[in-house]
C-alpha cells in the first residue's frame, strides 16, 4: 500500500489523481489533500477519501481531519512520512512546496512547470528524483529509458498547437474561445498557456532543467492529433516514443506506479481510428511567446523566472478581460525588457525576484476600470 499526499486536489491533476486512487484502493490511501481554500469540493473529496491531513493556505476547519495552514503547515506538510507527493498546483503558487518537498527529499511526481523552471538554477542538482507527470515530459522520461543519456541527439517536445495554430487573424480571440482547447482536457491557465504556445516555450525550459539537455538539443514540433507525446532521438538515427491517447490519466499513473504500469481507464489507441499522424514546424511570427521562452531559456539565470511570473500576469489579465488575446506577448515582452537581476543562488533570491517582476508589472500596467491604463 502507497499513501499519497494530493497538492492542489481540486484542480484538474488533482481530480484526475484522484481518479486513480478511486480505482485502486487496495494500493493506493490518500494520507493529505491540499487546496488553496476549503470548498464544497474539498469538503467532498474528504467525506470519501478520509485523509489524515488537509493543508489549505488559510486557516478552517473539516470535521474528523487534522488541518495545516499557512506557513508553518506548509513545512509540516512537507515532512510527513507519504510515500508520493503528487504536486498538481497551478502556476507560480506550486513554488514553495516543491522547493521544500525536494530540499527534505520526498518522492514528488510533479505537474507543475513553473516551479521546476523557477526553481531550475538553485536545485536543479535534486531533479533526477521528479516523476514527470506533463505529458510530454513523461514521454521523454520513458523514452529515455530505451538509451544511455549520452547517446541523446536531440529531444523532441509535440504540442497539440492549441485552437488557433492555423489560424491566420489572432486578433478578438475571446476568453471562451482560448479555452476551448481542441484535445485535453486541462485547468485555465495551461489551457491559454497552450493557445499562445507559451506553453510548449515554458515545457522546453522544464525538459532542459529537468533531463539536463541543453537547448540545442531540444525541439518542438505542432503534431495536431496528440497522440505522439514525445520523442527521443539517439545517435544511431533511432526515435523511441511514447503514444497513447490525450489523457492525463496515463502520466499520472506512470508517475504514481513506476516502475510498474498500471489500468488507467483510458481509451486504448486504435491506430485505424486515427489513420494519420502529422507534424508541422510552429509560427514563431504568429506566436512570438515561443521564441521569447526559448532565448529566456537559453539566457538562463533570473529570464526563466521573470518570464513564468510576467506570463501568469498577462495571462490572468486576459482570463479577467482586461487585455487581448495578442497583448499577452507584448506584456511579457515588456516586463522582461525592465527587468535586470543577478543570477539566483538559493530559494530567497528566487522569491526576491518573483516579486520584484510583480512590482514592474503593477508600475507598467496600473489597473483602471478593469482596463490597462
Ligand atoms: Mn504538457
Amino acid at each position: 500500500m502507497k499513501t499519497v499526499a494530493i497538492l492542489g486536489s481540486t484542480g484538474s491533476i488533482g481530480t484526475q489523481t484522484l481518479d486513480i486512487v478511486r480505482k485502486y484502493p487496495d494500493r493506493l490511501k490518500v494520507k493529505l489533500l491540499a487546496a488553496s481554500k476549503i470548498s464544497e469540493k474539498l469538503i467532498r473529496q474528504v467525506e470519501e477519501f478520509r485523509p489524515q491531513f488537509v493543508y489549505t493556505a488559510e486557516k478552517g476547519y473539516i470535521e474528523g481531519v487534522e488541518v495545516l495552514s499557512g506557513e508553518e503547515g506548509l513545512e509540516r506538510l512537507s515532512e510527513l512520512d507519504i510515500d508520493i507527493f503528487i504536486n498538481g498546483i497551478s502556476g507560480i503558487a506550486g513554488i514553495k512546496p516543491t522547493y521544500l518537498l525536494l530540499k527534505n527529499r520526498k518522492r514528488l511526481a510533479t505537474a507543475n512547470k513553473e516551479a521546476i523552471i523557477c526553481l531550475g538554477e538553485v536545485l536543479k542538482d535534486r531533479y533526477s528524483e521528479i516523476l514527470p507527470i506533463d505529458s510530454e515530459h513523461s514521454a521523454i522520461f520513458q523514452s529515455i529509458q530505451a538509451g544511455r543519456k549520452k547517446d541523446i541527439k536531440r529531444i523532441i517536445l509535440t504540442a497539440s498547437g492549441g485552437p488557433f495554430w492555423d489560424r491566420k487573424d489572432l486578433s478578438g480571440i475571446t476568453v471562451e474561445e482560448a479555452l476551448k482547447h481542441p484535445r485535453w482536457k486541462m485547468g485555465r491557465k495551461v489551457t491559454v498557456d497552450s493557445a499562445t504556445l507559451m506553453n510548449k516555450g515554458l515545457e522546453i525550459i522544464e525538459a532542459h532543467y529537468l533531463f539536463d539537455i541543453p537547448y540545442e538539443k531540444i525541439q518542438a514540433v505542432i503534431h495536431p492529433q496528440s497522440i505522439v507525446h514525445g520523442l527521443v532521438e539517439f545517435v544511431d538515427g533511432s526515435i523511441i516514443s511514447q503514444l497513447s491517447c490525450p489523457d492525463m490519466r496515463i502520466p499520472i499513473s506512470y508517475a504514481i506506479s513506476y516502475p510498474e504500469r498500471w489500468e488507467t481507464g483510458a481509451k486504448f489507441l486504435e491506430l485505424f481510428e486515427i489513420g494519420k499522424l502529422e507534424f508541422f514546424k510552429p509560427d514563431e511570427e504568429r506566436f512570438p511567446l515561443l521564441k521569447i521562452a526559448k532565448e529566456c531559456g537559453e539566457k538562463g539565470s533570473f529570464y526563466p523566472i521573470v518570464l513564468t511570473v510576467a506570463d501568469e500576469l498577462a495571462v490572468d489579465m486576459f482570463l479577467k478581460g482586461a487585455i487581448h488575446f495578442t497583448e499577452i506577448p507584448f506584456i511579457v515582452e515588456r516586463i522582461l525588457e525592465k527587468a535586470d537581476f543577478k543570477k539566483p543562488e538559493n530559494y530567497e533570491d528566487v522569491i526576491f525576484i518573483i516579486e520584484e517582476t510583480k512590482k514592474i508589472f503593477k508600475n507598467l500596467y496600473k489597473t483602471a476600470g478593469g482596463k490597462i491604463a
